[in-house]
């Protein structure tokens, strides 16, 4: 699901992709739009929702949980973070453990570094103990463990940081590389 653009509000997927991608997709927003009619996106969403059913169903956990924290940026200015998890298991032991759930076309390189990042900064956001990254591919199903945890710091780094693309790879898989003047040609 795309989120809802503020100018004020960085949702934790903003932190761990380009950053002029956010700009342009509060400036374009239409662009961004289209992507969600396309084939592969739909496959993935339908995958998300019939697992968070299961693991609600079964496992008695929230899904689709979202929280913000506002943060000082340092220039003084104030944001928001806001983050939507897929799904929050509480154990016995009232340990947080999230759950994310991604799917690709293919098994090469998982985990991925930005979703490794991402659910640091979920761990960091809700305070998690840890998070379980679920993988859904062609090839495999398989789960990794995240402990890590995003810091303050990094968050507001991550915010500031301008350096266009955040990742190598990013340009090519970009709606906006149609008219991106920082695109990085391969
Ligand atoms: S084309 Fe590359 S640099 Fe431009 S917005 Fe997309 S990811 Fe960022």
């Amino acid at each position: 699901m795309k989120h809802r653009r503020e100018a004020n509000v960085y949702w934790v997927s903003d932190l761990v992709k380009c950053p002029i991608k956010r700009e342009f997709e509060i400036k374009y927003p239409e662009i961004a739009l289209s992507s969600i009619y396309s084939p592969y996106y739909i496959l993935g969403d339908l995958i998300h929702k019939g697992l968070e059913s299961v693991i609600s169903e079964k496992l008695n956990a929230r899904v689709e949980v979202e929280k913000s924290i506002n943060v000082q940026l340092s220039n003084g200015m104030e944001v928001i973070v806001k983050g939507r998890i897929d799904s929050i298991i509480t154990t016995e032991r009232g340990e947080n453990i999230g759950i994310e759930i991604k799917s690709a076309r293919a098994d090469i390189g998982i985990p991925q570094q930005h979703h490794i990042d991402q659910v640091r900064i979920y761990n960091w956001l809700f305070d998690l103990t840890k998070s379980i990254l679920i993988y859904i591919t062609f090839n495999r199903v398989t789960e990794y463990e995240v402990v890590e945890k995003a810091s303050t710091e990094e968050v507001i780094y991550r915010i500031e940081d301008k350096k266009a693309p955040r990742y190598s790879w990013e340009c090519g898989y970009c709606s906006y590389a149609i008219l991106c003047p920082y695109k990085i040609a391969k």
